[in-house]
């Protein structure tokens, strides 16, 4: 059996781990094994009737009256025990910051190897996976050993492919047994970002900015066109490093993640630790005063030009050509 981890928060499903259930079911039919679905928490049940159609028909849902927000090691713990009546050939989470830090657990509770961020898994002796290192900088190819083949999908490696449904599903519930020790890292306090804005992660058109934008008060140009866009604003380490930004708003290796279809980059000269955080973008669009600076060489689109005249200019094309 293979069993695949649904991240979710407080019963809103983290999309990663539909991505994820497609590298399951892959395996699934290569291994000729079920694919089956683990939630944790009471609320998320009702995110089981959407996994039927992602190959899922069994789904184990963890409930235990602590088990109301995420608690990594609480996680680990329910996976463990699963684990122990389930007796799985593979385990799989997305890899993401969330379902590293699970899988990360249960691998040293049950001694044994996790290959993180994976890129590719080919089943067999020995079963190989290709993942990704340094940032995404390197991709390794590795062999993984253990009894049972823990791993975690790279971000947007696959898509999230629905499947011919028999629309059937089954759920089994079960209460782990946790102790104190399991909540030692637990939320404490939600600061949520301001109602309706659109997370970096998801947003469809991304405009950043690095040092170039000069100040905190040099966003509100990055503002203005992210608004016409619908999309979101984010920045590289030197402006969360100045303060001008939160960390929230970080792209990059220790950022967020982004896949926009639209990447707008201002005054970023595109160090690697950035690009990492922003390979995922369908098309990139450098400003940058700089001919030579890295990101233009990356960019599909570039424009050489003080960002100062140039986003002023862009927004006010877009609101001249909607009026
Ligand atoms: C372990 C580690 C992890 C890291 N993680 C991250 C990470 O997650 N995210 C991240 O971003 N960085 C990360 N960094 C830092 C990274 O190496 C770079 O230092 C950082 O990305 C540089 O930010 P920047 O491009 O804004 O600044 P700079 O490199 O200073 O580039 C500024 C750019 O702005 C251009 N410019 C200046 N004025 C203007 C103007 N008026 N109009 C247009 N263009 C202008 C310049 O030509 C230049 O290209 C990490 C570094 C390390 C060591």
């Amino acid at each position: 059996m293979i069993i695949g981890l649904i991240e979710h928060d407080r019963g809103i499903l983290n999309d990663l781990s539909l991505q994820m259930l497609t590298l399951g079911r892959r395996l699934a039919a290569q291994l000729n094994l079920p694919l089956q679905a683990v939630l944790i928490g009471a609320d998320a049940q009702p995110l089981a009737e959407r996994l039927p159609a992602y190959g899922v028909a069994v789904v184990h849902l963890a409930q235990h009256e602590r088990l109301d927000d995420y608690a990594p090691e609480a996680w680990a713990q329910s996976m463990v025990e699963l684990m122990g009546s389930l007796e799985p050939q593979v385990v799989l989470a997305a890899g993401s910051e969330r379902g590293n830090e699970v899988m990360a657990h249960v691998a040293s509770r049950v001694n044994l190897p996790l290959a993180a961020n994976c890129t590719e898994a080919q089943p067999g002796e020995p079963f190989l996976v290709t993942r990704l290192r340094w940032g995404g900088s390197l991709l390794e190819e590795a062999r993984l050993s253990g009894s049972v083949k823990l791993l975690t999908l790279a971000p947007h490696t696959f898509a999230a492919e629905t499947t011919a449904s028999t629309g059937e599903l089954t759920i089994n519930t079960f209460t782990p047994s946790l102790s104190n020790k399991d909540f030692r890292v637990r939320v404490l306090e939600r600061v949520e970002t301001a109602e309706g804005k659109i997370s970096l992660a998801a947003a469809k058109v991304v405009v950043g900015g690095g040092r170039g934008v000069g100040s905190a008060e040099g966003f509100r140009t990055l503002e203005e066109l992210a608004e016409l866009l619908g999309g979101a604003v984010g920045c590289s380490r030197a402006v969360t490093s100045l303060g001008w930004r939160p960390h929230a708003d970080q792209i990059g290796q220790t950022g967020t993640r982004i896949a926009p279809d639209l990447y707008i980059a201002c005054g970023v000269s595109g160090a690697i630790q950035h690009m990492v955080g922003a390979k995922g973008a369908k098309r990139l669009l450098a400003i940058n005063t700089d001919p030579e600076a890295p990101i233009v060489a990356k960019a599909d689109y570039a424009i050489i030009g003080d960002l100062h005249a140039v986003l002023p200019a862009l927004s006010a094309e877009i609101k001249r050509k909607r009026s």
